[in-house]
């Protein structure tokens, strides 16, 4: 008799995930998906919406905040062509789940979350899966982690209306920062910076939705 327990069905729901919501949508980073069948999202998500986590949407994490959609964490992670030799730094570190997926791509993840109880809820569940080469910060992103940079990638996954300067002082030359640029409540448009010894260029990749980024980078 086979016997299928909870473990299994998770399994088999992040095979099914990588299939009809990445594979099938222009992810084809075979490193990046390979991390999306690995990372077991379940956890990331409250307990009462688990059998939720591998559906194609965001989901609530408490205090007004979000797990973005898988699609949109493959989609930024694949724009920043991380190779495995990369120190990244990440804003809004949520539930911890953009920041396992790019540890498993990356050498080592810096990330910083404004709301103490999901920073300490993150470092709790980034810890028990062994994440050793995640670094959470309790704090206002907006002058990103001075001590730590230069930074190979910047990935901000809450919105800003523009990118803090200190982000783009902080990102190596030939660095890439990913962002949701846009007010609150409106579309926003994902824009991917590149940062050459001539300056900074930036592309358009869509657009997309997320929570705004809060704190100093609303006062200006
Ligand atoms: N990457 C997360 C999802 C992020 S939701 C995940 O994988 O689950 C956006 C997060 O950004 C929220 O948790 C929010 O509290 C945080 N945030 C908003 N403004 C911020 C700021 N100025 N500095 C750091 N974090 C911020």
């Amino acid at each position: 008799m086979s016997s299928t327990n909870s473990e299994d069905l998770y399994i088999i729901a992040r095979e099914n995930m990588v299939k009809t919501q990445l594979l099938k949508r222009d992810i084809a980073d075979k490193r990046v998906l390979e991390a999306f069948r690995k990372v077991p999202r379940h956890l990331f998500v409250p307990v009462d919406n688990r059998s939720n986590a591998y559906e194609d949407c965001p989901l609530p994490i408490g205090f007004g905040q979000t797990i973005s959609q898988p699609l949109m964490v493959a989609l930024m992670t694949q724009l920043l062509h991380l190779k495995g030799n990369e120190k990244v730094l990440e804003i809004g570190t949520g539930s911890g789940y953009q920041a396992a997926i790019l540890a498993e791509l990356c050498r080592d993840v810096y990330t910083i979350e404004c709301i103490k109880e999901l920073s300490d809820l993150a470092s709790d569940i980034l810890f028990s899966l062994e994440y050793k080469n995640i670094h959470v910060k309790t704090g206002d992103g907006y002058s990103g982690w001075p001590e730590e940079a230069p930074f190979d990638a910047i990935i901000i996954t809450c919105a800003p209306e523009y990118v803090p300067p200190p982000l783009f002082e902080q990102l190596k030359i030939g660095g890439r920062l990913i962002v949701p640029l846009g007010p609150q409540h409106k579309i926003q448009s994902l824009t991917i910076f590149l940062k050459d010894e001539s300056g900074i260029s930036e592309k358009y990749e869509g657009g997309c939705f997320f929570v705004p980024m809060k704190g100093m980078v609303e006062n200006n």
